[in-house]
Parts: structure tokens; C-alpha cells; sequence
């Protein structure tokens, strides 16, 4: 072991809930943490990534982005998306195109 990882264990970033360290870390040796999305699904993400507010999900709010913009359900969306987190249409449209690329 080398250095003092950040305790992430119990907190929540977006949907995602920090349930144990990866025994695995990255090429940088920094600690990648398994998480828990409020969707049920379960995805390993860097301690960094969570900090910084780049990962918020296992994917799935991306995806429910997509769709939502594709049904049109614009306003159920930003209603649902207002009380969840926040989320700004400014983002909302970031995202989409992050996807689109
Ligand atoms: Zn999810």
C-alpha cells in the first residue's frame, strides 16, 4: 500500500453511493471506488472523477437524458431533474453533446 487514500466510503455524488474500495487502482495508482446507483446497478469509479462531480451515475442519467430529449418530455424532465439534483438545462445540453461525438 502507498499512500493515504481519501475515505470515500458512505458518501453519495448524484445517484451514486461509495459502498468499498476497488482492490484494483488506476495506471496512476489512485483509488478507483465501487459504487452503487440509485438505479440499483453498480460501477467502479475514481475517487477523483467523484470529487469533481464528472461521474454522478452509473450511466444511467445520461441515458434518461437521451431519451427524455427524444420523447420530447422536456418539461417532465427538468421538473424531475430540478428536485433531484439540480441539474441546469445548460447541462443538460452538455451532456447531449458529449454524447453525440
Ligand atoms: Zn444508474
Amino acid at each position: 500500500m502507498s499512500g493515504k487514500p481519501i475515505n470515500e466510503l458512505g458518501r453519495s455524488y448524484g445517484r451514486l453511493t461509495v459502498v468499498r474500495r476497488c482492490y484494483f487502482q488506476d495506471a496512476a495508482g489512485r483509488a478507483i471506488w465501487r459504487c452503487r446507483c440509485a438505479c440499483g446497478k453498480y460501477t467502479n469509479v475514481l475517487g477523483a472523477d467523484l470529487r469533481v462531480g464528472r461521474v454522478k451515475s452509473c450511466g444511467c442519467l445520461r441515458a434518461e437524458t437521451i431519451q427524455n430529449a427524444t420523447l420530447e418530455q422536456r418539461s417532465m424532465w427538468s421538473r424531475l431533474g430540478g428536485i433531484a439534483s439540480g441539474v441546469s438545462k445548460r447541462r443538460e445540453k452538455a451532456e447531449l453533446a458529449v454524447y453525440a461525438e
